[in-house]
């Protein structure tokens, strides 16, 4: 028979596990949901009395408020949280290795793999272990060895794969009404049933027909080539964007007239600076890093192009900013618009703004960065990461954080449009360019502005996908 889930435990409050496990909170009031995390600041944020939560996800507030207290509980306690639990989702971080062996590719198991140790040594009855995290092909076959090995005796371990396809800006959305819920179990009576008992969570508030079961390694991979596919889309049309650039082809036209194509569709088609966030390099990587190991060398290539494609699209954006500011960017000054990688939020890991920024300051320019969301303290992490043999005085003497658009902009001789926040677009343009040294040049990473308005107040304005205005 398939166990009743009464307790739910989740390794990890990140941006995955605290809003996933949040919403299984709020729709399944009869389940305690624990979320334990090792990062003690990151519990204390999910707890604290105002609800400044630790990351910024439009509709996470309202969700926590409800269910927080009642059946949804935040905590260090990971022993505990494990112990008292029937069902347990991992959804610790798996980062790209640093170095050794795969360096640069290969996931990092090292949290999943202590993750699940902990639950094998604490666990005193038997549990469905959940994978939520990404994690690479046939990684429940090694969590399987970790649990049976480590594990007391009449503990049994039933191994799913559930990775989350939920977006960040659009995470509550996604939650409350997924595309599909993908579970992954071994074919056996018992995988089968471990399937059964999370099926019937999610299914108080998914439809029956979006929750798809599948077999574990279909769905392990599934979830890498989902976000392959997603991130080659977007190489796909940055790849469209140069030729039109070169042309005088207008790429928003091109993917209207290509998104027309039933077969092709119209989402994902929007050319910009690059894809950033934790997941789409590194999921591809991954990918690369598989299909090398598994001696498909003509696969890794295929898909080890698509973030090649993406790095040379943040590379020739920053040198259309150099080439068109008369070959030479020393001593001026650039506001950059939005520093994390995507509007709505907080988000900055893998943001194109990075690169962009790394190699104004390269260039010896002086960078003002606004951004409605990130903290300045994450900036200068993120800035003092990307170059570690500059001492941070020395950035902080070329960069600056401002607290408005119109404050970055002020004495500016050109405003990069990074993220796509719809602030941007409330900006009052006219005041930003009284502001600014002349010629006052606008280039939109993101498509975001209205080009044709801002030529006319006297802005030269360079746009992803378009021939130069200068
Ligand atoms: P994150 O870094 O925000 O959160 C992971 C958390 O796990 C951290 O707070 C860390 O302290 C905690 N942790 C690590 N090891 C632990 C342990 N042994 N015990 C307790 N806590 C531990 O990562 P994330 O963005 O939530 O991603 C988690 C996983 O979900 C990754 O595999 C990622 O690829 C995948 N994913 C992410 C997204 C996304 O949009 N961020 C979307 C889908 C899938």
């Amino acid at each position: 028979m398939p166990v009743k889930v009464s307790k739910i435990c989740c390794i990890g409050a990140g941006y995955v596990g605290g809003p996933t496990c949040a919403v299984i909170a709020l729709k399944c009031p009869h389940i305690t949901v624990t979320i334990v995390d090792l990062n003690q600041s990151r519990v204390d944020a999910w707890n604290s009395p105002d609800f400044a939560l630790p990351i910024y996800e439009p509709g996470l507030v309202d969700v926590v408020r409800q269910a927080r207290g009642r059946n949804l509980f935040f905590s260090t306690d990971v022993d505990k949280g494990i112990e008292e639990a029937d069902l347990i989702f991992v959804s610790v971080n798996t980062p790209t290795k640093k170095s050794g062996v795969g360096a640069g590719f290969a996931a990092d198991l090292n949290y999943v793999e202590l993750a699940t140790r902990r639950i094998a040594t604490v666990a005193n009855s038997s549990k469905i272990v959940v994978e939520k995290s990404t994690v690479p092909c046939r990684t429940a076959e090694s969590m399987r060895t970790i649990l049976e090995a480590n594990s007391k005796p009449n503990c049994r371990f039933d191994i799913l794969s559930n990775p989350e396809f939920l977006a960040e800006g659009t995470a509550i959305t996604d939650l409350f009404k997924p595309d599909r819920v993908l579970i992954g179990s071994l074919e056996t009576r018992e995988g089968v049933e471990a399937c059964q008992s999370l099926a019937e969570v999610y299914a108080n508030w998914v439809p029956q027909d979006r929750i798809l079961t599948v077999g574990l390694w279909s769905s392990e991979l599934s979830k890498l080539a989902a976000n392959a596919m997603l991130a080659q889309r977007i190489s796909s049309i940055n790849a469209l964007s140069a030729i039109c650039e070169a042309t005088g082809a207008n790429i928003d036209e091109v993917a209207h007239a290509i998104g027309y194509d039933s077969r092709i569709g119209p989402k994902f088609l929007k050319a910009s600076v690059g894809f950033g966030g934790s997941c789409f390099q590194k999921d591809i990587l991954n990918l690369v890093y598989l299909s090398e190991s598994l001696h498909l060398p003509e696969v890794a290539a295929y898909w080890r192009q698509v973030v090649e494609m993406n790095e040379y699209q943040k590379r020739r954006f920053s040198k259309r900013v150099v080439d068109t500011l008369f070959n030479t960017i020393t001593g001026k000054r650039i506001a950059v618009l939005g520093f994390a990688f995507k509007a709505d939020t907080g988000d900055t890991r893998e943001s194109a703004a990075i690169t962009l920024i790394k190699d104004f300051q390269s260039e010896r320019a002086f960078v003002n960065i606004y951004d409605p969301q990130v903290e300045e303290e994450q900036i200068w992490n993120d800035l003092s990461e990307a170059s570690p043999l500059i001492p941070i005085e020395s950035i902080k003497k070329q960069v600056t954080i401002c607290h408005s658009a119109i404050e970055a902009c002020k004495n500016a001789e050109a405003v990069v449009i990074a993220t796509e926040w719809k602030e941007f677009l409330e900006i009052d343009w006219e005041e930003v360019y009284k502001g600014m040294n002349k010629p006052a040049f606008v280039f939109d990473g993101r498509l975001l502005v209205d080009a044709e308005k801002l030529t006319k107040i006297g802005f030269k304005v360079t746009t992803i996908g378009r021939p130069s205005a200068v």
